[in-house]
């Protein structure tokens, strides 16, 4: 017969370990947490590599030294993540071309000035657009990059530097410093941390049969009454209520098939939120040929195509001596890399260096390429809403189904894409069920007094 539980999450990223924090911490202690992977953390996940711990997922807390604290800034000083500040705002001065040559920095300035006006440009025609659609087709289109720096400062203004366009409320609300994960322990310590309030555990190990990991849900049948869930391996658990906090991406991808359907309104809402692919490329090597310094922790590299191996960082200031250079690629170029081997990827990685600081450097000892898009259990790695949304958009995204919620990064407006946004909309989506519940008791108890 079906295990029953009063409520079932399914998924224990931050988003859905910080719901099931919330429903614990209330009295809601009859909790099932179903985890599709064999550990907890989700996008949040540190791997050994070339002898320290490098983050395949999230790396940094984002938004620091504002007027608000960042809650996971607090979560990591409570505690005690080592953390180290990161500023890639000097990558533009950074800027190599394909013989090797930094470009000046007054060129680099004044390319990154006319990229960020033209976008700035762009948006603002965007936002008439959405207004008047016949105002937009009478003036000119903003120049789009053609030069290899052009593109180079294109992809980055575009993929990591949105902040210089348009405001974006984690700046504005926890304020501008980065701070990247250093810590062997990695950025899931601060879930563990946080499971370990109100999760059984014994020897930093998790034991609590309330949390079951390599469960994956594949059927959710819904009902006035109840929820039944049916995982791969053919297990059956019933529910009062369920939070899904998957992932987007996972959402659109019909992992789960859902019965009835989910409604209209809500398919249309999932289909329509665009999935970013990130990647973070990790290469070791025998001894460093890149430089280091204040102001030289990232660097970038121009080349004809956008977006091709652009985004370069040492990890000299995280790990000094771990010899180790990192290389972001998004979308395309992310799901092409995905797709082929691991030592294509090398070859293609070890070119571009080689163009940039010689032929004679060391070749790469290893290679670490994660694959978030072919992931079945992630299809992506952040959700990223059109600039211009309707904000009927992730209300329609977070919106319960009768006895399912709805949680994940993707549900909070103000922080989509973040840890803090996965965090808080865990928080928001438990206490939204514990109002539920609590209205659901007050039901119940003026029906026993009215018998
Ligand atoms: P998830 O962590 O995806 O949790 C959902 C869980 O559901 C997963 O554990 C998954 O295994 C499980 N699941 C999926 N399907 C099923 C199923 N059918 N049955 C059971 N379980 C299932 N944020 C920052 O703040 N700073 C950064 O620097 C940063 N960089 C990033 C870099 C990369 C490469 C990636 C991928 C993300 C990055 N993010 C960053 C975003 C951040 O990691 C996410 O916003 C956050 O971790 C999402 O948490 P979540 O709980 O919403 O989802």
């Amino acid at each position: 017969s079906p295990v029953r539980s009063n409520v079932i999450i399914v998924g224990a990223g931050i988003s859905g370990i910080s719901a099931a924090k919330v429903l614990a911490e209330n009295g809601v202690d009859d909790i099932l947490i179903l985890e599709a992977a064999d550990r907890i953390g989700g996008r949040i996940r540190k791997e050994e590599f070339g002898g320290v711990s490098v983050e395949l997922g999230a790396g940094w807390i984002a938004g620091v030294g504002g007027k608000e604290c960042n809650p996971v800034w607090e979560l990591a000083r409570s505690s005690g993540l080592r953390t180290c500040f990161s500023d890639y705002s000097n990558a533009r001065y950074n800027i190599y071309d394909r013989s090797g040559k930094i470009f000046p920095s007054g060129i680099a300035a004044d390319s990154y000035k006319k990229a960020v006006d033209s976008a700035m440009e762009k948006l603002k025609k965007e936002e008439v657009n959405n207004h008047d659609a016949d105002l937009l087709k009478l003036s000119e289109p903003p120049s789009t990059p053609k030069t290899p720096i052009e593109l180079a400062i294109d992809f980055i203004l575009h993929d990591f530097e949105m902040a210089e366009v348009e405001p974006i409320s984690t700046y504005v609300d926890f304020g501008e410093r980065e701070f990247l994960v250093a810590d062997e322990r990695g950025y899931e310590h601060l879930l563990h941390k946080m499971a370990e309030t109100f999760l059984l555990t014994s020897e930093g190990k998790i034991m609590d049969n309330r949390l079951k990991l390599n469960k994956v849900v594949r059927e959710l049948q819904h009902s006035r009454n109840s929820i039944t869930l049916t995982t791969e391996d053919g297990c059956i658990y019933e529910a009062n209520y369920v939070i899904l906090s998957v992932s987007i991406g996972v959402l659109q991808s019909h992992l789960i098939s859902f019965r009835p359907p989910l409604p209209r309104w809500k398919m249309e809402a999932i289909e329509k939120c665009d999935v970013m692919v990130y990647t973070k490329i990790f290469l070791k090597f025998p001894y460093k040929f890149w430089p280091c310094g204040p102001g030289k922790e990232f660097f970038i590299y121009a080349h004809e195509r956008r977006g091709y191996y652009t985004f370069w960082q040492h990890m000299e200031n995280a790990y000094p001596g771990s010899n180790i250079l990192v290389v972001t690629l998004t979308n395309g170029e992310s799901k092409r890399v995905e797709a082929q081997s691991d030592q294509e990827t090398l070859k293609e990685a070890m070119d571009v260096l080689r163009n940039m600081f010689g032929t004679d450097i060391p070749d790469a000892t290893d290679i670490l390429v994660p694959r978030w898009w072919n992931n079945r259990f992630q299809c992506g790695s952040y959700s990223n809403y059109p600039i211009y949304f309707n904000h009927q958009l992730v209300d329609n995204i977070k919106a319960p189904v009768g006895r399912l919620f709805f949680t994940g990064e993707h549900t909070s407006e103000r922080f989509n894409g973040y840890v803090h946004g996965g965090y808080l909309a865990g928080i928001d989506t438990g206490e939204a069920l514990l109002e539920e519940l609590r209205k659901e008791e007050r039901k119940h108890d003026s029906q026993t007094f009215l018998l």
